[in-house]
Parts: structure tokens; C-alpha cells; sequence
């Protein structure tokens, strides 16, 4: 519920509840303070008369009161009246206190009074305790006068605390609302305007990254699916035109010719359904289970999978022993699969796949002796439905998604994949994986 307050509120509320809080707390310090400094000033104006009284008992002379505000008394050391007049207000505690000397206050007194004493001796060496008294007009109505107005001026403190907190408030959050009228009727392709205000500028920037990130991700997805239209149309339309004239020329020699053409047509559509669908999966973050596979087993099989009849000869060199890497074992041997098929189908004589480990990486290196990947395409060739010869491609059913996946599949378990001059001049790809602790 707490949530959906408006921040101005919710500002609003904790501003001015700190200042009442704050305000209150020393408006009654305040108060408490009135008190001692009333009795403060009025000890100031005792201590002399005091001085005199005692004065008086020690020379034997008469105790004059210094003012008839002041009521001044001598007592013997018991508290009763040593002076002829009636006991004084003053309860037996009180003369212990006067008695050491140390001053009392008589809050249940009306007015409340304060007196101050101390012991002196007569010249017949009696002892005498004198003390000076003074009702404090004043003194409660003082301390409430003080407090309700210090409240007063808490409650009205607060009162402008909250206002100027709201106004302020609103105001800062006006390019908010401004920020968030423009997100509301933002176009395509367009960004939102930077305000003034440095935190908010970080917002609408932070904003329009996200929004510039988002429009490529949707070009991407918008390129992609159009490519993976186009790629999924020439195949169906090829196996449709076979079949239809198939059906026009009813002929037993053209049909087994047309049905190879579908075949061939049909395992191409295949095979880009089957990349496309790892793709989807690997975007959507579905990652196979890992385990630790052995490179050098997959590498020696992957070369057997991969020899062509009257192909290049493919050979494999491999460190004595296993090589294990942390990966999925079907997507070790579609790395393996793609690298080896295209350097077979583009190689004049010879492929050589080379596993190497070196620290905590294994290394799997294809080199070829076909005439390579020239420099202007290399950083593509990974990339969806790039294709560096479209026909040559086209017609040894390539799909253009073959290193976009090894790509992919790689760069999701930490590796690298990158491509070079082989020695004899024709490609190089070497791809880099963690290895596995067995
Ligand atoms: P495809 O499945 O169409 O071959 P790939 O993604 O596997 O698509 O390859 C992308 C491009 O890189 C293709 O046009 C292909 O001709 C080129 N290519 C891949 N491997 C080699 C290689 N060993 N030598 C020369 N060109 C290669």
C-alpha cells in the first residue's frame, strides 16, 4: 500500500515528521531549561543577602532583611527559630540540606521557593544556621508559557517544513513527468530528451542506450528472420518446381532424376531447420548439459564422419592421451563437423586437424590448403547467412548458418573461435575451449 504513495508524499511526510520530531524534542529541553536558569538567577541575588546575614550572626548584630522580597532567618542547628519569629516553611530534610551547605528548592510551595543556608557561629559561640529564601513568582507559568509556545513554533515550523518540502518536491519532479510524457509519445527510432537536471540526464541517456540496444536487437531479429525466410524459401520452392514437373512429364528416368534433386533439396532444408532451431535455442539461453568430452576422441571421429571419397585426406594430430574440454559432447562434434566439412569441400588435397592443450585451454586448429578466406571476410564469415561465395555455397548445400553455430556454441562455454592462414595458404580456424579436470 506504502508503495504506491507518491513520492512527493512520502518526502513530504518523513520532512516534516523530522522536523515536528526534532522541534518538539527541544521545545521541552527548552522548558526544562527555564527552570534552572529562574532559580539560577535568584541564587545570584540570594548568595549576597546570605553573605550579609551571616555577617550579622557572627558579629552579633542585628539580621536585617536586604529585601522584602527576601526572607531571611536564623535557626538553630535543629531548624527551630532562633530569632523570635514563627518556624519558617521547611521540613526537617531541608534543614540537613541548608545545613551542608547545599541550596533547596521547594517545588510544592506556592509560589515555589528557594532558599539557600549555611551554618555561622554566634560571637557566644553558638552555632546558628542562617538561611535566605525567595518565593519564585512566576516560575510555573514561566515554564508554560515557554513550553506551549515553543510548541507553538515546532508546530508552525513544521507546517512551513512541509510546504516548502512539497512545493520542492513537485518541482524537481516536474522533468519526471516531462521525461515520462515524452517516453509516452516517443516514435520509432527516436530517443528521448536529455533534461538539465544531472541525474535525470543520466536516467533518459541510461534510457536511450537501452532503446538503441533494443532497436538493433529488433533490426537483428527483423535481418535474421528475413534471412531465414529467404534461406527456407529457395529449397521448398526448388522441391515444389521438381515436383511439379515431375507431375507434367510422367517419365520413370526424369522422376529417380528429380526425386536425387529433392533428396539433396530436402537434406539442405533439414539441415537449416536443424541450425535454425539451435540458434533459437542457444538465443534463448537453453544451454545443453556440459560434461568433460575428450577432444582427441572427438577430433579422431569427427574425421572419419567427415572423409569424402576422392577427397582431400583429412589427418589428425593429437597429444598422446586424452584431452578433455567442458562442453556439451553433440556441440564439440558440431564445431568439429562444420569446421571439418567446410575445409574438406573447399581443400585442393589436404586438411589437418590439429588438438593441442596449453594451461587450462585445449585448442582444436583446422588448416586446409583451398585457396582461404581473404582478409575482408573474416571477421563475417561468422556471422548469420554469410556467405563468401554465395553459388559455391548455394550448390555444395551449404546453409551460410554452419560457423554462425560454431560460433555460438563456442562463445557459450568461454571459448574463442578465429579464423586464418593456414601454412599452405588456404584457411586456418582455430577454436579455443576450458578444458576439463577428470
Ligand atoms: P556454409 O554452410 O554456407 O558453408 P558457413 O557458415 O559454414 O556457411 O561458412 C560461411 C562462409 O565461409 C561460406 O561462404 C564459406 O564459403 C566460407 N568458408 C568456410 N570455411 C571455409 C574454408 N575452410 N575455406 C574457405 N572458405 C570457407
Amino acid at each position: 500500500m506504502s508503495r504506491r504513495r507518491s513520492v512527493r508524499l512520502r518526502i513530504t511526510a518523513v520532512a516534516t515528521a523530522g522536523t515536528l520530531a526534532v522541534l518538539l524534542g527541544l521545545a521541552l529541553l527548552s522548558s526544562r531549561m527555564i527552570g534552572p536558569l529562574l532559580v539560577d538567577s535568584a541564587d545570584d541575588e540570594l548568595r549576597p543577602a546570605l553573605d550579609t546575614a551571616v555577617a550579622a550572626v557572627s558579629a552579633g548584630a542585628e539580621v536585617r532583611p536586604v529585601s522584602p522580597n527576601f526572607r531571611t532567618r536564623v535557626l538553630d542547628t535543629a531548624g527551630a527559630p532562633a530569632d523570635g519569629a514563627a518556624a519558617p516553611e521547611l521540613t526537617p530534610s531541608d534543614i540537613r540540606t541548608l545545613k551542608a551547605g547545599v541550596p533547596v528548592l521547594r517545588l510544592s510551595d506556592s509560589p515555589p521557593a528557594r532558599w539557600l543556608g549555611t551554618v555561622a557561629t554566634a560571637p557566644d559561640g553558638a552555632q546558628r544556621l542562617v538561611v535566605v529564601g525567595t518565593g519564585l513568582a512566576g516560575y510555573d507559568a514561566a515554564r508554560g508559557a515557554a513550553l506551549r509556545w515553543l510548541i507553538t513554533a515546532a508546530v508552525i515550523a513544521a507546517a512551513a517544513t512541509a510546504l516548502a518540502t512539497w512545493s520542492a518536491v513537485r518541482s524537481a519532479m516536474r522533468p519526471v513527468g516531462r521525461l515520462r510524457a515524452a517516453a509516452a509519445r516517443l516514435g520509432a527510432g527516436k530517443r528521448l530528451p536529455l533534461p538539465e537536471s544531472r541525474e535525470l540526464r543520466a536516467l533518459a541517456a541510461a534510457m536511450n542506450d537501452l532503446l538503441a540496444r533494443r532497436d538493433e536487437a529488433a533490426d537483428r531479429l527483423r535481418r535474421f528472420t528475413g534471412d531465414a525466410a529467404h534461406e527456407l524459401r529457395s529449397p521448398v520452392a526448388s522441391i515444389r518446381v521438381q515436383a511439379e514437373v515431375a507431375v507434367a512429364h510422367p517419365d520413370p528416368e526424369l522422376a529417380q532424376e528429380v526425386l536425387a534433386d529433392v533428396a539433396r533439396e530436402s537434406q539442405r532444408l533439414s539441415a537449416l531447420v536443424d541450425g535454425l532451431l539451435t540458434l533459437a535455442r542457444s538465443d534463448a539461453g537453453e544451454l545443453p548439459a556440459a560434461s568433460a568430452v575428450d577432444l582427441s576422441v572427438a577430433a579422431a571421429d569427427a574425421a572419419v564422419r567427415c572423409a569424402v571419397a576422392d577427397g582431400p585426406a583429412i589427418r589428425v594430430h593429437a597429444p598422446p592421451g586424452s584431452c578433455w574440454v567442458y562442453a556439451a559432447p553433440s556441440e564439440v562434434d558440431l564445431v568439429l563437423d562444420n569446421l571439418l566439412r567446410n575445409a574438406v569441400r573447399h581443400a585442393r588435397a589436404r586438411v589437418v586437424l590439429t588438438v593441442l592443450t596449453a594451461g587450462r585451454t585445449a585448442r582444436v586448429v583446422v588448416d586446409d590448403d583451398g585457396h582461404g578466406i581473404a582478409e575482408e571476410h573474416r571477421a563475417k564469415v561468422f556471422d548469420r547467412f554469410y556467405r563468401v561465395q554465395d553459388d559455391r555455397a548455394r550448390s555444395s548445400g551449404g546453409t551460410g548458418l554452419g560457423l554462425a553455430l560454431v560460433a555460438e556454441v563456442v562463445r557459450r562455454r568461454g571459448g574463442a573461435v578465429r579464423v586464418g592462414e593456414s601454412p599452405e595458404g588456404g584457411a586456418r580456424f582455430q577454436v579455443t575451449w576450458r578444458t576439463a579436470s577428470v
